[in-house]
């Protein structure tokens, strides 16, 4: 069986973007393939994280997972900072990936900002940590939102560089990004020319998988829109991001396609269409509340789940690992 690996940062509370462009698509993977999910709490100190919130975060993350369909079972699902073989190999991979490469990585222009200075190290070498991720357990499938995409191109790049400069032909193997969908990037409610994130300032920006009716609510009738009507056709959302966006998600939740949307609800007004997206929204995300509210009611159970999970997982990485260390020259211990 091909092996898949993803990973998602508890640096908030999951939104509609994560759930819609990737967690909702590593369910099916459990049964086609080996499957391994990660909640990767490394990455998420690359920006600041109050220790209470990021420990309280993580485990809502791992809960949420579970809630919408990981099925510890059927897939090896843990924490990134329980298997250190993630963080040895990522330093391998510092020393492998050129400063050139990280130079052209969009994610760190946008997360550091106007200050660059003032970002943290780790956030620079974010992607190298995400190649170890995947390489630690010769991952060949990756399940990601769009935004990701250039990162796994990278992550590629020093698969390559680390065959060749050891003599390894083929020892990592190359990984191919899968993203699918029509909500494969979800946008900002507020900007739908930036998109969706976790750990945007402002609340407003996204749908969280935990928000309430009343919530959902007021953030739909919220969002940004342009004031002509909706079209009749997909090709008049082109140069309408907002409008682009919102029946997108429509379509995601509702598990069809924008055109089927734009059959029912073009040529009427934002108005009628925010409720319909409103009333699909909540019935989605009911189920997932309930179920994440009872698996975080018992968090010893959710805590014994991870650590189970991460023998498996270190099971597979550490003699990989192991191999590369040795590769390297490293001595065994
Ligand atoms: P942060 O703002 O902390 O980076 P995030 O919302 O970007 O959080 P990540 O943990 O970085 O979430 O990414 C987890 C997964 O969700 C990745 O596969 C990523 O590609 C996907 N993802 C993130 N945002 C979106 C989005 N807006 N639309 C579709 N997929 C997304
Ligand atoms: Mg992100």
């Amino acid at each position: 069986m091909q092996r898949v690996f993803s990973g998602i940062q508890p640096s908030g509370v999951p939104t509609l973007g994560n759930y819609l462009g990737a967690i909702r698509n590593w369910v099916p993977l459990q049964d086609t393939h080996d499957a391994i999910y990660c909640v990767v709490d490394l990455h998420a100190i690359t920006v600041w994280q109050d220790p209470k919130e990021l420990a309280r975060q993580t485990r809502e993350m791992a809960a949420a997972l579970i809630a919408c369909g990981l099925d510890p079972a059927k897939c090896i699902l843990f924490l990134q900072s329980h298997v250190n073989a993630h963080a040895r190999l990522a330093w391998i991979f510092n020393c492998v990936a050129r400063l050139g490469w990280l130079n052209r990585m969009t994610q760190f222009k946008d997360k550091a900002g106007k200050d660059r200075e003032a970002a943290s190290a780790g956030l620079y070498v974010y992607p190298n940590l995400m190649a170890a991720d995947i390489l630690a357990y010769k991952a060949v499938l990756v399940p990601v939102g769009d935004d990701q995409k250039q990162h796994l191109e990278l992550a590629n790049d020093i698969a390559e560089k680390f065959n060749h400069d050891y003599g390894v032909p083929g020892f990592f193997p190359r990984i191919e990004p899968l993203i699918q969908g029509v909500a494969a990037r979800v946008m900002s409610l507020r900007d739908g020319t930036k998109k969706m994130s976790k750990s945007d300032p402002s609340d407003q920006s996204r749908i969280n998988l935990t928000d309430d009716r009343d919530a959902v609510a007021l953030k739909i009738r919220r969002a940004k829109t342009d004031p002509e009507p909706l079209p009749e056709h997909v090709s008049g959302l082109e140069a309408r991001p907002e409008a682009r966006n919102l029946v997108g998600i429509l379509a995601a939740v509702t598990g069809t396609l924008p055109e089927n949307v734009l059959r029912e609800h073009g040529g009427k007004g934002f108005g009628s269409f925010k409720e319909v997206l409103v009333e699909a929204l909540v019935d989605h995300l009911s189920p997932i509340q309930a179920e994440m509210a009872r698996l975080l009611d018992d968090p010893a159970a959710l805590d014994a789940l991870l650590r189970q999970g991460a023998d498996r997982a270190a099971a597979i990485a550490e003699p990989i690992v192991a191999e590369a260390e040795r590769v390297v020259g490293f001595l065994p211990r």
